[in-house]
């Protein structure tokens, strides 16, 4: 805005303004949704690589407003400003933890579950205790739970982040740094805390096959991977002759539209089912 066009100024607030009261009307729809029940957990397999079966999922959220679902890149911000994430990572890990717990139940034993954890369920101190009360009421082994954490959640180097990451990791819960390669630089991180897989980010794996370059992150992520001794997923395989050249690389684990995007519960078991079967 320049200061001899007072209109542009006034222009400048309306945006402003519009923006403020969009987020605020989102704030209050969150809420709403919280109490009414409006959002689901879809799940996408996570498939062993060489034997071509699926190995567990993650779960991802969504949200029925008024008839549409609505993806979490479009309200997870926002919760995440107002605090409001708290109470729906909470119903998450609830929700994934009793669906787990079902899938051991039905027969297929040992098929984890992951979760993806905002940065901002770390700073009240009390993650851990939701996520190990939500283990005891589903009667959940520990090390069925894969928590997805990105590399943003180490930048200021919070030891009460690492103490709750500590918790839980003690009682055999699993760490993936999500998103790898695209964060903070600095990867000392690594070194002072138990992560247990490096989740490859599908910015450089999707279009691998056409971009060398992509191909030689990916290369190199999976070597750091082993000689760590970390597991790695790659995210964001689509097409076969890519899942064929992640496991020639090394890679052990994919993601992506390949094997299914994410799909609700019932779906997810029909495709268990169509696997176990092939
Ligand atoms: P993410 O954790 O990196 O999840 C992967 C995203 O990639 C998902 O989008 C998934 O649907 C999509 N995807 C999977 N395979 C493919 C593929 O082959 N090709 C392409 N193009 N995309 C693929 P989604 O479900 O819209 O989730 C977006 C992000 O929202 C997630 O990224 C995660 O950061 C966040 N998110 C989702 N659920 C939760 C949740 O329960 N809690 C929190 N805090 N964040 C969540
Ligand atoms: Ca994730
Ligand atoms: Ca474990
Ligand atoms: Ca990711």
């Amino acid at each position: 805005a320049k200061e001899d066009e007072p209109n542009s100024y006034h222009f400048y607030d309306n945006e402003m303004e519009q923006s403020i009261v969009r987020r605020l009307n989102m704030i209050s729809d969150l809420k709403h949704a919280i109490e009414h029940d409006q959002f689901e957990l879809f799940y996408q397999p996570k498939v062993h690589l060489a034997s071509n079966t699926i190995v567990g999922a993650e779960a991802l959220i969504r949200w029925h407003k008024d008839g549409s679902l609505i993806p979490p890149n479009e309200f997870i911000p926002v919760a995440e400003e107002s605090g409001l994430i708290n109470e729906i990572g909470k119903w998450v890990i609830e929700t994934a933890c009793k669906e787990c717990a079902k899938w051991q139940k039905i027969g297929m034993k040992g098929l984890t579950v992951a979760v993806n954890l905002s940065p901002v369920q770390f700073k009240r101190g009390n993650l851990p205790t939701h996520i190990f009360r939500a283990l005891q009421k589903y009667n959940l082994d520990p090390n069925l739970l894969e928590l997805e954490i990105t590399e943003s959640l180490f930048i200021d180097n919070a030891d009460h982040v690492k103490q709750q990451i500590h918790i839980m990791a003690e009682k055999g819960i699993n760490f993936a740094i999500d998103d790898f390669g695209t964060g903070y630089s600095n990867l000392n991180y690594l070194t002072t805390f138990n992560a247990s897989t490096l989740k490859i980010d599908m910015s450089f794996v999707r279009h691998m096959l056409n971009n060398p370059q992509q191909q030689h992150i990916v290369n190199a992520i999976i070597k750091m991977s082993r000689v760590m001794d970390l597991e790695n997923v790659a995210e964001g395989v689509e097409d076969e002759q890519t899942a064929q050249e992640l496991l020639a690389k090394g890679c052990v684990y994919g993601q992506g539209y390949f094997w299914s995007p994410p799909v609700p519960s019932d779906k997810f078991l029909r495709l268990l089912k169509q696997y176990a079967n092939a």
